[in-house]
């Protein structure tokens, strides 16, 4: 079967490889479409950062490795001990696999155990080969009316999800998401489906500004050509954000941010940032805003899923896709020039 395979930066090749088989409480997937993540790029020109030239501690893997963690398949094939699938079924993979037995997995806060190996990084496989094998407990049956490029779309937008659950939001809120990248948009979307809450993106990329008006946000503001934090203040009496939601990974963004959020308000970075930077703290102790971090999900797919089958996520506009063979020319490279929101592989050549 034909697989995208990471030996190391810069160095990624198409090639055939072996189909697997699942083993006992494992699942064969034909996987249909697998989006292309920003941390697919950082692997690519700064890695090996997730990925390991020594045998990862929980799963033995090293490189070269199958790309992709953020997929959706149909079941083709079910291990001993996995009965309650049947073949065709559309599923949504939580790629993370954890170790189980530290306090973090002890206490359900499984999205910081120590030692977590990713699907598409560190296990056997990943979502860019044809077919590939998981645990049952890594899969989550998509309900009727979701598509499989939706599908491939649950765990960007879980990462979303968890950042705006960070941010505790309450109806009659006002939220800034900084960032309009695929984590700023599924951010826009959660909110607006959450209900009575106001939304104000602030996105440098004239493109993507366009791309969020159509999806319905009403206010998209340019961080280049204003100033936002007035501009914030002037849209909420003043009185700055509720919550802002720092989706961009830039310092300017994380300032305004901070400085634009409301007393005893939240500012939730999920955002990577890769280069420390200096900030005023003065501003933390003159409003009280908690600063929190948002790390991946957490018990995140069944609300995603259910947000989904309610039209939460629509894909038009801000989606597109590719064959497995154009993974760097038409997926890595147009990403890296942010000339495109999200890309999928679409691996199983159109269903
Ligand atoms: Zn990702
Ligand atoms: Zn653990």
């Amino acid at each position: 079967m034909r697989a995208v395979l990471y030996y190391g930066r810069e160095d990624v090749r198409i090639e055939d490889i072996a189909e697997p088989s699942p083993k006992t409480g494992e699942v064969k997937l034909r996987v249909l479409y697998n989006g292309i993540c920003g941390s697919d790029l950082h692997e690519y020109y700064h890695g090996p950062i997730m990925t390991r030239t020594r045998p990862h501690p929980l799963t033995g893997v090293k490189n070269p490795v199958v790309l992709g963690h953020e997929f959706c398949g149909e079941v083709v094939e079910n291990g001993r001990n996995v009965d309650d699938l049947k073949s065709g079924d559309l599923v949504a993979v939580e790629p993370i696999q954890t170790c189980g037995t530290c306090y973090w997995c002890g206490i359900g806060q499984y999205n910081h155990c120590p030692k977590p190996a990713v699907h598409g990084y560190n296990r056997e496989g990943g979502g860019l080969a044809e077919f590939t094998v998981v645990p049952r407990s890594m899969v989550h049956k998509l309900p009727a009316g979701i598509s499989a490029q939706q599908g491939a779309l649950v765990e960007p937008m879980a990462v979303s999800y968890h950042a705006i659950a960070r941010a505790q939001p309450a109806s009659g809120q006002t939220f800034v998401v900084h960032g309009g990248g695929p984590i700023g948009v599924g951010a826009f979307l959660t909110l607006k489906a959450l209900g009575d809450i106001r939304v104000i993106v602030c996105e440098p990329s004239a493109q993507r500004r366009a791309i969020l008006s159509r999806l319905g946000a009403e206010h998209v503001l340019d961080p280049a050509g204003l100033n936002v934090v007035e501009a914030i203040r002037d849209l909420t009496d003043g009185r700055g954000a509720d919550a802002s939601i720092d989706a961009a990974g830039v310092p300017a963004a994380f300032k305004a941010a901070l400085a634009s959020t409301a007393p005893l308000g939240h500012l939730v970075v999920v955002a990577m940032h890769m280069e420390p930077f200096p900030f005023n703290a003065l501003a933390l102790l003159a409003g009280e805003v908690s600063v929190t971090g948002s790390k991946t999900y957490c018990n995140d797919y069944p609300a995603v899923i259910e947000l989904m089958t309610r039209g939460a996520y629509p894909l038009e506009g801000w989606v597109s896709t590719i064959p497995m063979a154009d993974f760097i020319e038409r997926g890595i490279v147009p990403l890296t020039h942010q000339q495109a929101t999200k890309i999928m592989v679409d691996v199983a050549g159109g269903r």
